[in-house]
């Protein structure tokens, strides 16, 4: 059986969405105390862009989780594998995640920061997947919508392939 990657979105198409959320974050967070979250590890690549994407003085946090799943999907169980490096009540977090696809990570996510007492605390989601959604969670700057499919590439893996694709790509076999 071979594989086949199709590209679902286009290196350029990605890099003028990430410069546009950097516009828009970098106008609704002057002046405030910004740390980005980056949870490793499939918004590597996403938060790298964005940050230089966005104007301001910023603090960069990396978030190592693992979640319990069967096959492409979550449980829901999310394991904290690296936490932050320092505290974060009185900053302005904004979460960098790579895809939102049931919601159960994000949700748990916020769950546990909401109890570090912030400032304030907001999404930004590459991609999102609502036709899966199980729990609603805010999603205050997305990239893209896309449909029901499983993703590679732009940081995205599939056991631990494709992260260095630059684009978003579907994998096909035939
Ligand atoms: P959720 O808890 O929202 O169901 O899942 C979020 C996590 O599942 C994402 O951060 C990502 O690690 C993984 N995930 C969900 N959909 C995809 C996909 O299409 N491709 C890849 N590579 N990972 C996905």
């Amino acid at each position: 059986m071979s594989q086949r990657i199709v590209t679902l979105i286009s290196e350029e198409d990605i890099a003028a969405r990430v410069k546009e959320l950097g516009r828009q974050i970098t106008e609704e967070y002057r002046g405030r105390n910004l740390v980005l979250v980056c949870v490793l590890k499939g918004s590597f690549v996403f938060t790298s862009d964005l940050a230089r994407a966005i104007d301001l003085p910023m603090r960069i946090e990396f978030l190592g989780v693992r979640s319990y799943g069967e096959g492409t999907t979550t449980s829901g169980v999310v394991q904290i594998t690296q936490d932050l490096s320092r505290p974060i009540e009185g900053e302005d977090i904004l979460i960098v995640e790579d895809i939102i696809d049931t919601g159960l990570t994000i949700a748990h996510l916020l769950d546990l920061f909401r109890t570090r007492r912030p400032n304030s605390i907001k999404v930004c989601a590459l991609l999102h997947k609502p036709s899966r959604t199980r729990i609603q969670v805010p999603i205050d700057y997305l990239g893209f919508t896309i449909k029901d499919a499983f993703v590679v590439g732009y940081g995205l893996d599939w056991a631990e392939k494709y992260r260095n694709l630059p684009s978003i790509s579907l994998v096909e076999s035939d």
